[in-house]
């Protein structure tokens, strides 16, 4: 189905949009979902959901030596309701895999996961009954950033490949993306997967 195509025009309020095109003003012609991809990519809240060591990097990046605020992005919220992207920073224990997912549920759409160091991708050298083998079997995941720890710098990228993602206007992963999971019944209960 073709996408319905807007037109916005940036003019000064007080004066008519033709008098600006001929005084040499300038118009843009576009959709406004590329705007709002635009906008969306570029004031991404994050959620802090630092699960272990991980999170000292992620910490890091958002302080000064970083400053992740060069992104829009200074804002991180403690809850679900104001953010928009949640970074998993850190291995994820099968006892926390429901309250992820439950927070992750909470989060309004749309919504993006990225997921920070080599736990909480894949289980990294815990590889044992306690930790969930890669947060993607729990809540569907857009972004990994491999290493132990992965550096501030490299969350950095991840969050740049991000917003590279959304004003492509890709739609962000959903929970039909998630990888099969090898956690116990009891487990697949409570997080409805
Ligand atoms: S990837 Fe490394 S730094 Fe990150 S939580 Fe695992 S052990 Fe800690």
């Amino acid at each position: 189905m073709p996408k319905r195509v807007e037109t916005v025009v940036l003019h000064d309020s007080s004066t008519p949009v033709l008098g600006d095109i001929e005084k040499g003003g300038s118009v843009i012609v576009t959709t406004i979902d590329t705007v709002l991809n635009q906008a969306r990519a570029n004031s991404l809240w994050p959620l802090t959901f630092g699960l272990a060591c991980c999170a000292i990097e992620m910490m890091s990046t958002a302080g000064p030596r970083f400053d992740l605020a060069r992104f829009g992005m200074e804002a991180f919220r403690a809850s679900p309701r104001q953010a928009d992207l949640m970074i998993i920073a850190g291995r994820l224990s099968k006892k926390m895999a429901p309250v992820l997912r439950q927070i992750y549920d909470q989060m309004p759409e749309p919504k993006w996961v990225i997921s920070m160091g080599a736990c909480a991708s894949s289980g990294g050298v815990y590889n044992n009954y306690a930790i969930v083998q890669g947060a993607d079997q729990v809540v569907p995941v857009d972004v990994y950033v491999p290493g132990c720890p992965p550096s501030p710098d490299a969350l950095i990228y991840g969050i740049m490949k991000l917003q590279e993602k959304i004003k492509r206007g890709q739609s962000p992963k959903s929970l039909k993306d998630l990888r099969m999971v090898e956690m116990t019944p009891r487990h697949l209960e409570e997080v409805n997967v």
